[in-house]
């Protein structure tokens, strides 16, 4: 029999109900931002960890959105802007819209900086990003998400949509690892 993924959690850093709560506080905040701008944003999820965060996200906003996916991989060893790999492009164009990125978490901000670039490099008017976590202490390029749903020190976490060896995904919380499992 497989194993109980939640068994393998040493504690709960959000729960469920708190997610939940400051998404929706959140897709206020980010649709007061677009409607006084007057203008509606094409929100792209970065595969795979913002899925949980992105389907809880779209369910508050009250205007049309147009929503789509992108996959990238960094360059190991690169240092410049944009120069990311797409492993899945969007459906839709990115010309002329408003893009919001959906991440799953920010730390040194390298993949971020470089998203960010790429939809400028595709002719995109504007770019702005929501992310769920943000680990301020390990960043390394100098970038904000423009919303960003709850701080955490430097600590990795799973779940959400984040994973450790594409493992806990699917956990409705973000939780740390119990130690015995990097050993494992
Ligand atoms: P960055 O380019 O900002 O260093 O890295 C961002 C990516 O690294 C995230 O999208 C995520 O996939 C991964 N990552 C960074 N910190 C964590 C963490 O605490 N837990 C997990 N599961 N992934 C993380």
């Amino acid at each position: 029999m497989a194993k109980i993924i939640s068994e393998d959690i040493d504690h709960v850093l959000f729960t469920e109900e708190q997610i939940e709560a400051r998404c929706k506080e959140l897709a206020q905040q980010i649709e007061k931002d677009y409607e006084e701008r007057h203008i509606q944003p094409l929100v792209v999820g970065l595969l795979k960890g913002s899925i949980p965060f992105m389907a809880e996200l779209i369910k508050y906003f009250k205007h049309p959105i147009e929503i789509d996916f992108i996959s990238v991989s960094s360059y190991q060893g690169t240092e410049s802007s944009g120069d990311v790999r797409i492993n899945k492009d969007l459906d839709l164009s990115s010309r002329d819209k408003n893009v919001l990125i959906v991440e799953d978490i920010v730390d040194t901000g390298r993949t971020l900086k470089e998203v960010k670039q790429l939809f400028y490099n595709k002719g995109a008017h504007d770019v702005k990003v929501v992310a769920l976590l943000d680990k301020p202490d390990r960043r390394l390029v100098d970038i904000q998400a423009d919303f960003i749903g709850f701080t955490i020190p430097d600590e990795f976490v799973v779940g959400y949509g984040l994973d450790y060896n594409q493992c806990y995904r699917n956990l409705p919380y973000i939780g740390v690892l119990k130690n015995e499992i990097y050993n494992s």
